[in-house]
């Protein structure tokens, strides 16, 4: 594509997301205390500067390059305008931002009008202090995100895929790029291509309510008004723990809390073999368990443990069993005792029945273990003890599809749906270049309407099917 032709495309995203953001004010969520909040925004063009500085050249001669000159520009920028230094500084991020009212960063979205709006968690005395240690840290909101791109979903296999990027070299593939070298050519640089679909969605959404409903509602006991939800715009969903008790807490407690919603760490579950009357025999206590308490959290929040959610974990993990790869020596039995391991730990209080034979402790112990880790949500781990994060606008367009990140309530995120519910434009038809070439364009759903696949061609498509592709780097503007 023409350097023209990419200055053309910015221009035409830029003016469609200023477009949303003059009608759409009200959808902005403005954050609690948002003057002590650091914000950051991919802008659609490019800020660059000339280096100015003596350098020395293979004969030993110091000479001086760079002119010392900024300016943007929509399209790549090899060297400057001015005095041809290729000697640039580029970048697309304006960072340390900071707003002291609803109107100055309504203003600046309208101005601006990024490909994406990011804040911070965390809370600072001067936000805009360039350097981490100036700004002053005064606590941070616990944030969680769970992306689709961490669930190892099935469905990348039908929709991910991958080409070598060795100039001579076709090759390509479905699914991750290969973890060694590219089978053709034995080269080991690939560029992938991630897709987005209703299964990959739902994973995260299950997710998303786990750790809502189990975790941070149950366990935790977090005031429902204090947990803020929304869709990422993308691959999945966001929740936000506003509860000022919980603000103090540092790295160290959040990476407890990870570990423990992620049921990592969880190595004993220990069972009390007992000869009772029955024939049952085997109850299933919780003696000790390995998985690390919030302990520094414990004092503000009482955390019940993992104990009582031990026998839960086993029911639905045996019950899934069918699909479990794993190639233990426990699966097979299990796999033909199903009904008769649930069966007994459903009974109150929950036993393991030695009806299956052939697991001794040392196997339900694994199997326990096993369990509770797929039973924990799985939650990118560094976003929430990452005391520095910083976090999607709520109501603001995600420029990696055109989507608006949703605010939603505990109600609405169960019939949420992204590919009706989170489009931004509608309205009209655009012309596009897919670039599916090598490897198609996945079908897609927008507002239940299937588009694609698409290889290389020029099709009309309403608009919120051509922005997404245009917003997801597949397609051209014709
Ligand atoms: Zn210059
Ligand atoms: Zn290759
Ligand atoms: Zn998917």
């Amino acid at each position: 594509m023409s350097s023209n032709h990419i200055q053309r495309q910015r221009k035409f995203l830029q003016l469609t997301f200023q477009d949303y953001y003059i009608e759409n004010a009200d959808l902005v969520d403005i954050p609690a205390k948002l003057h002590n909040r650091e914000f950051g925004m991919q802008l659609f063009s490019l800020t660059w500067r000339c280096d100015r500085k003596i350098i020395e050249s293979d004969s030993g001669e110091q000479k001086e390059v760079g002119c010392g000159r900024s300016g943007t520009s929509y399209a790549r920028i090899l060297k400057c305008p001015f005095c041809d230094s290729k000697q640039l500084q580029i970048t697309d991020w304006v960072r340390h931002l900071g707003f002291r009212t609803r109107d100055a960063l309504l203003h600046e979205l309208v101005q601006s009008a990024p490909h994406s709006v990011y804040h911070s968690a965390a809370l600072y005395e001067t936000p805009v202090a360039r350097f981490m240690h100036e700004k002053n840290w005064r606590g941070a909101e616990l944030i969680f995100d769970i992306d689709a791109d961490h669930l190892d979903s099935k469905c990348t296999e039908r929709h991910d895929s991958w080409i070598c990027n060795d100039a001579d070299c076709e090759e390509s593939g479905m699914g991750p790029p290969p973890s060694d070298e590219c089978p053709s050519c034995k080269g080991k640089s690939f560029s992938s291509r991630k897709w987005v679909c209703d299964d990959c969605l739902q994973d995260a959404k299950d997710n998303t309510l786990k750790l809502y409903d189990v975790f941070l509602s149950e366990d935790f006991g977090i005031d429902p008004e204090k947990i803020v939800l929304n869709y990422s715009g993308h691959r999945g969903y966001h929740v936000r723990v506003q509860d000022s008790k919980i603000f103090s807490l540092d790295s160290s407690a959040r990476t407890e809390i990870v570990h423990y919603i992620e049921g990592t760490g969880f190595t004993t579950a220990s069972f009390r073999s007992t000869v009772e009357q029955d024939d049952y025999k085997n109850p299933l206590v919780v003696i000790s368990e390995k998985v690390p308490l919030p302990t520094s959290a414990v004092e503000k929040l009482s955390v019940p443990g993992w104990a009582n959610r031990v026998s839960q974990a086993m029911v639905e993990f045996i019950s899934d069993i069918d699909s479990y790869h794993g190639s233990e020596r426990w699966v097979k039995v299990l796999k033909e005792n199903k009904q008769e391991a649930i069966h007994g730990l459903k009974r109150t209080p929950p036993i393991l029945s030695p009806r299956v034979k052939g697991i001794g402790d040392k196997f339900w112990q694994e199997i326990s273990i096993r369990a509770v880790q797929s039973y924990g949500a799985s939650i990118d781990g560094p976003v929430t003890y990452d005391l520095k994060r910083v976090i999607r606008l709520i109501g603001s367009i995600n420029g990696k599809t055109g989507f608006k990140v949703n605010r939603l309530n505990r109600e609405e995120i169960d019939s949420f749906n992204p590919f009706v519910d989170a489009i931004a434009f509608r309205g009209g038809t655009l012309k596009v270049h897919t670039l599916g070439g090598l490897v198609k364009i996945p079908a897609f759903k927008i507002d239940a309407e299937e588009y694609g696949p698409y290889g290389d061609e020029i099709v009309e498509l309403p608009k919120p099917a051509a922005l997404f592709l245009l917003c997801k780097g597949v397609a051209n503007l014709e």
